[in-house]
C-alpha cells in the first residue's frame, strides 16, 4: 500500500470573481497526484473489484478524477455526510444525511475523502463502516490537515499534507461555494 505523502508546492496567488486566493496545489499538481494514486489502487486491489465509497459533498471533483485514473473493475457509492454545516470549525458531529445504496458486506472498501481535518469524520466513518462486516476497509484521502489531527486515522492513499489554511476548491467548500475552483488554495483577499 502506499501512503506517499507530497508536500506542496510554494505557494502563488490568482485573482477570481474579484477575491485572491493563494493556491497551495494547481490544476497540473492535482491531476499528476490523483493519476499516481489511481495508478496505485489499480495494482494494489487487483482482481478484488473494490467498493468504492466517497464521502460527499467536498470528495466529488477528487472522486471524479480519480476513479478514470482507475483500469480495474470497481463500483462506486456515496455515503453524504455533514459535520461542518456552513461553519469553517467542525462541531465534531457526523450526521450520514444519504446512506450508500448497495450493501458492502464482504467487499474490499476504499473510502474516499476530500480532507481529514480534525478525524472525527473519518473514525466515525470507519467505525460505521466497519461494523457493516466488509472484507476490508482503507482510506483515501485528498488532502490532510495534520496540525488539526484530534483523532489518529489510518490513511492508506494520501494526495498531500497541507499547512493549517481553510481551503477551497477542487470540491472543498467555503458554505456552499467556491467548490469549481480547479485548484486547492484559500482566500487571502
Ligand atoms: P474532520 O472531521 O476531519 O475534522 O473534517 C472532515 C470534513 O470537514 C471534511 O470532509 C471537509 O468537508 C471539512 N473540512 C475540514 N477542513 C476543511 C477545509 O480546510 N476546507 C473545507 N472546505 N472543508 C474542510
Amino acid at each position: 500500500m502506499s501512503s506517499s505523502d507530497q508536500p506542496a508546492s510554494p505557494s502563488r496567488t490568482t485573482m477570481i470573481d474579484g477575491m485572491t486566493f493563494e493556491v497551495l496545489i494547481d490544476e497540473q499538481e492535482l491531476a499528476a497526484r490523483v493519476r499516481e494514486i489511481g495508478q496505485q489502487i489499480s495494482r494494489d486491489y487487483d482482481g478484488l473489484k473494490p467498493a468504492i465509497v466517497a464521502v460527499l459533498k467536498g470528495s466529488f471533483v477528487f472522486l471524479a478524477d480519480l476513479v478514470r485514473s482507475i483500469d480495474i473493475e470497481c463500483t462506486v457509492d456515496f455515503l453524504v455526510v455533514s459535520s461542518y454545516g456552513d461553519d469553517t470549525k467542525s462541531s465534531g458531529v457526523v450526521q450520514i444525511s444519504s446512506d450508500l445504496t448497495t450493501p458492502v458486506e464482504g467487499r474490499h472498501v476504499i473510502l474516499i475523502e476530500d480532507i481529514v481535518d480534525t478525524g472525527l469524520t473519518m473514525s466515525y466513518l470507519l467505525k460505521n463502516l466497519e461494523s457493516r462486516s466488509p472484507a476490508s476497509v482503507k482510506v483515501c484521502t485528498l488532502l490532510e490537515k495534520p496540525a488539526r489531527l484530534k483523532v489518529e486515522v489510518p490513511v492508506h492513499y494520501k494526495g498531500f499534507t497541507i499547512d493549517d489554511h481553510f481551503v477551497v476548491g477542487y470540491g472543498l467548500d467555503y458554505a456552499q461555494t467556491m467548490r469549481n475552483l480547479p485548484f486547492i488554495g484559500y482566500k487571502v483577499g
